[in-house]
């Protein structure tokens, strides 16, 4: 049965559309469990009734023309109790309903198992039987599993619109909205422009050349011809991109100057092959490496690298570069879209962005972001092929897509798109003001960096200093560890753009979904394994490196704290404080007049909320890590799609933890600050604020919307917030009541774009 089973569900998930999907199913099921018929049927929310999708043993004919409702006939009984049907003499039960059009008369045994995906019904599936039977509890069993299986990939076909090309008369119409990411936020009205990589790298053959320098010569103008190309195309970007997002063109640039690439590729050309044969394995070597990488971030960049290749290969197979006309409100609609198809669309008709693959770090939402342009990525139901030419809405908040929306839902979207524009015409004003309540209290607002942006000031984004400057992404970019004096000149890169403003630099926080590509660790459950400050203090030899790096790069210049992550007990603390000083002492001895910065440590691990009082007086300052928190707090994976709607930072027992910390550190005299991503939730920030948190540090475009919260809730009220929500039992109250205050407040905008 099992090996039945793996290939069913091998064959489905290979099917080119939901039909054949559907068709396979019936078809190996009927066989494997020698049925006369075996039927599907799924359910249709236009018409709340399950329709007869795929048959093999009834009337074809009856496909797209059968309905029952829920409850209706053994079926929508199926559906409406989510369980099994087993009955060896279908006609004789009460609920039994004649359907002539299938012809379904002549069947008197009936096994229905509903197919449930994400709690919700999405069918029925049905073996029937010419003469009485009783099917056998394997074979139930068997059905249950199949349809299990079977449940994600008919959800995925069902979302592109299946069940509507069924039913005839809504071909081409409203398709139920996919949920996705949210990529960059605001939202998009436009059309579908489906856009596909130029060149196949992985189409190309093997081919001998005789001529080999010449080959050489025109492999050499073909990467001649793509870099131009980038000139090209990053010109046209020009200037709607921050500095720091322009790096992503120079890093193309680099790609395409890298000697490596150019090297290889022409040693293999030399050794017989033709060029586009050599720049295919040159490319497969170079993404391999990315590929394998569990960082998402660094996964990102095997695309860009792939990218590179097929621009080189267009060249070389002499592909006219994209001429096509793009509508005045394009939506661009791409398995994955590459920083450079972006910037084939001119600008002032770019309204929106949706890929089926990436995430909000992926290079796609970081430039769509930067250019103001609403995008969700991550839409792994969407079938691309079905787009083209379709009315789309990008809802880059929520990280969902209209496909073919009704005029109410558009509408309604149109006076949210200027509920937003009103929004941000004010956040705009804000910018550079302070963040201060209306009953004067300060609440620094401080930028998370160490993506991209190495280097960003963010300044231009209000941003008072660094709270969280992520040191990992410098190190996983190499192939090796990064030397002293390269880390010593990039954190001095960091600190001299915001002297003489705060940049609190953790150290080394690697292992979990971070790793290095050039020092593995394979664990079984890393979130629970060698990471953080555990592997650091294990490898003293790279700790001290780090920390002289960072020392010795805020000469002079005064505005470094230091964070150690993933602290869970006191002696973390103290070996690592014994470090930090020895190492200020050498320095101290060497000449080097460093001084000692502020100390202070992540509260991420539960263990730690329960000895702030003795952890806190050791350091100068403590930062909350709610994403790790919240993972650590609820048993909940932050990166695992599955539970994700159990992964929620208003949950009860985390504001009550967070609440102890505050108030158990301020008993010692110590700040606590947040540089989780809760920070950056408005909603959220309202809490924070109430707990007495003394700055919050968020991703750099959400900066304004807290300081818009900061700016409209005093203190006094943002305690009595805390206060009814803390008596709250669950996390959807929680939100519910906060969205509702936020609406009150005049701040609608702000539910929406807070997720
Ligand atoms: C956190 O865990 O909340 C945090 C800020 O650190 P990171 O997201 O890098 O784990
Ligand atoms: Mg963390």
């Amino acid at each position: 049965m099992l090996a039945t089973l793996r290939r069913i569900v091998q064959e489905v998930n290979a099917a080119r559309d939901l039909e054949q999907a559907l068709s396979i199913i019936v078809t190996r099921v009927k066989q494997a469990i020698k049925v006369d018929v075996c039927t599907v049927y799924l359910f249709d929310p236009t018409r709340d009734a399950f329709l007869l999708m795929a048959t093999d043993g009834l009337n074809p004919q009856a496909i797209g023309r059968v309905f029952l409702a829920r409850g209706e006939g053994l079926v929508g009984v199926v559906g409406k109790t989510e369980e099994p049907l087993n009955l060896d003499d279908a006609p004789a039960d009460p609920r039994y309903r004649f359907v002539a059009e299938t012809g379904e008369a002549y069947y008197h045994g009936f096994l229905g198992v509903p197919i449930i995906h994400h709690r919700k019904v999405m069918g029925v599936l049905v073996a029937r039987q010419h003469d009485k039977r009783r099917f056998h509890d394997d074979e139930v069993a068997f059905l249950l599993t199949i349809a299990a299986q079977l449940s994600g990939a008919i959800a995925v076909a069902a979302a592109n619109g299946g069940i509507q090309g069924f039913s005839s008369d809504q071909e081409g119409g409203e398709l139920r909205p996919i949920v996705g990411l949210p990529g960059a936020p605001g939202i998009g009205f436009g059309t579908a422009v489906v856009i596909y990589p130029p060149a196949d790298l992985g189409a190309i053959p093997d081919r001998r050349v005789s001529d080999v320098e010449g080959e050489v010569s025109v492999f050499r103008a073909a990467l001649e011809a793509a870099r131009n190309d980038i000139r090209i195309l990053e010109q046209r970007m020009g200037d709607s991109l921050a500095v720091e997002d322009r790096a992503l063109f120079n890093a193309y640039t680099l790609m395409l100057s890298s000697p490596s690439l150019e090297n290889q590729t022409v040693e293999r050309i030399r050794a017989g092959n033709w060029a586009p044969g050599a720049l295919r394995d040159t490319i497969a070597e170079h993404t391999r490496i990315f590929d394998q990488m569990e960082d998402p971030y660094l996964r990102e960049r095997a695309e860009d690298v792939r990218d590179v290749g097929r621009r080189i290969l267009a060249r070389l197979e002499n592909v006219p570069q994209d001429q096509r006309q793009y509508p005045e409100r394009t939506v661009l609609v791409g398995d994955e879209i590459t920083a450079s198809m972006l910037a084939e669309v001119p600008l002032d008709r770019l309204a929106g962005v949706v890929a089926v693959r990436g995430s909000g770090s992926s290079h796609v939402a970081i430039l769509a972001r930067s250019l103001g342009i609403p995008a969700v990525v991550g839409l792994s139901e969407l079938s691309v092929g079905r787009m083209d030419g379709r009315e789309l809405i990008v809802d880059g908040d929520s990280g969902t897509l209209h496909i073919s929306p009704p005029d109410r839902v558009r509408e309604e979207y149109l006076l949210l798109a200027q509920e937003e524009q009103r929004l941000a015409a004010g956040l705009a004003e804000l910018r550079d003001l302070p963040a201060i309540t209306p009953d004067g209290i300060r609440i620094p607002l401080y930028a998370n960096a160490g993506l991209l942006s190495d280097i960003n000031p963010s300044l231009h984004h209000g941003a008072e200093g660094i709270g969280l400057y992520r040191t990992e992404f410098p190190f996983m970019i190499r192939n090796r560890f990064p030397s002293e004096e390269e880390q010593r000149q990039l954190y001095r890169q960091v600190l001299e753009a915001y002297a003489p403003l705060p940049v609190t630099v953790r150290t080394l926080d690697v292992g979990g979904d971070k790793m290095l590509p050039y020092f593995p660790i394979h664990e079984e459950n890393p979130f629970l394994g060698w990471r953080g400050i555990r592997i650091t203090l294990d490898h003293p030899e790279i700790f001290s490196g780090q920390l002289r790096a960072i020392l010795r790069a805020s000469i002079g210049l005064d505005n470094l704290r230091l964070l150690l992550p993933m602290i869970s007990n006191v002696s973390e603390v103290d070996e690592s404080l014994r470090i930090i000083r020895r190492i200020h002492q050498e320095l101290h001895d060497q000449g080097e007049a460093v001084a000692m910065p502020q100390i202070g440590i992540m509260i991420e691990v539960p263990s730690a909320i329960y000895q702030i009082d003795t952890l806190a007086p050791r350091v100068d300052f403590l930062s909350i890590g709610t994403n790790d928190l919240t993972q650590y707090m609820l048993a909940v994976d932050r990166n695992n799609a599955r539970v994700a709607s159990l992964y929620d930072s208003l949950h009860p027992a985390v504001l009550r933890a967070m609440m102890q910390v505050v108030v158990t550190a301020q008993r010692c005299g110590r700040a606590v600050g947040v540089c989780g991503e809760m920070a950056g939730d408005p909603a959220s920030a309202l809490l924070l604020l109430g707990m007495g948190v003394s700055n919050l540090s968020a991703s750099v475009p959400s900066l304004p919307r807290v300081k818009w919260v900061i700016h409209n809730f005093s203190i006094a009220r943002a305690r009595d917030i805390l206060d009814e929500v803390l008596a709250m039992e669950d996390t959807r109250s929680i939100r519910r009541h906060l969205d509702g205050i936020l609406q009150q407040a005049g701040l609608g905008s702000l539910v929406r774009s807070g997720r």
